[in-house]
């Protein structure tokens, strides 16, 4: 099939995380097999997604609503410890994390990982945007920075270079790095850990 707004459907489902040009074009056949009330009902929701939903000024993570508020309801919440701070990659690991409800502090979202011999590391994740935040995070009692990503090798890459990058001004303010253990075996996308698994992982971060 050659047509524009086919091919241009392909090329846009190609851009969605883990999707190859096969399975984009299942996806463009599948929107020719669905009714055109559905197709726009789809294309709707695609419209308007942005408009009612914001991204928090200060973890980064997408959250609904309808004002303009900078801050989500998980920042906003004074209950929070706000001694422990978890950095995660994404907002799927976020959420995957706080549905366990077995993490009571803070959370910042990276934005990425750091790929191996990457030239340009800060181009890949928030890490300008998190050195700006954690003079006022430890002014409000920050005691620990734990490092919550994959293990795999981006994920052991993205660790030692923040490491690297906030461990001297860390240490120099007292406050401790961790990394998640390794009850999350290696290869484990956090985005897929179970509620065990990511309780026993922050239990035995290192
Ligand atoms: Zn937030």
């Amino acid at each position: 099939m050659t047509n524009d707004n086919f091919q241009k459907l392909i090329s846009h489902f190609m851009k969605f995380p883990g999707i190859g040009s096969r399975q984009a074009r299942r996806f463009v056949y599948h929107l020719l097999h669905q009714d055109e009330a559905t197709n726009q009902d789809l294309a709707s929701a695609i419209a308007d997604l942005k408009q009612s939903i914001n991204q928090c000024k200060q973890c980064f993570r997408f959250f609904s609503s309808r004002t303009e508020a900078p801050l989500c309801t998980i920042c906003q919440d004074s209950n929070r410890d706000q001694r422990t701070l978890l950095l995660v990659e994404k907002d799927i690991d976020l959420e995957n994390i706080h549905k366990t409800d077995t993490f009571t502090g803070l959370y910042f979202v990276l934005g990425g990982l750091v790929p191996i011999l990457e030239k340009n590391p800060a181009s890949r994740i928030r890490i300008k945007v998190l050195t700006d935040q954690l003079p006022e995070r430890i002014k409000g009692g920050l005691q620990e920075v734990i490092i919550a990503v994959s293990a795999n090798a981006e994920g052991d890459n993205t660790a030692e270079y923040l490491r690297e990058t906030l461990g001297p001004f860390l240490a120099k303010a007292e406050v401790k790095i961790s990394t998640l253990g390794r009850g999350l075996s290696t290869g484990t996308e956090l985005e897929y850990s179970d509620r065990d698994t990511i309780r026993h992982a922050l239990k035995n971060r290192e």
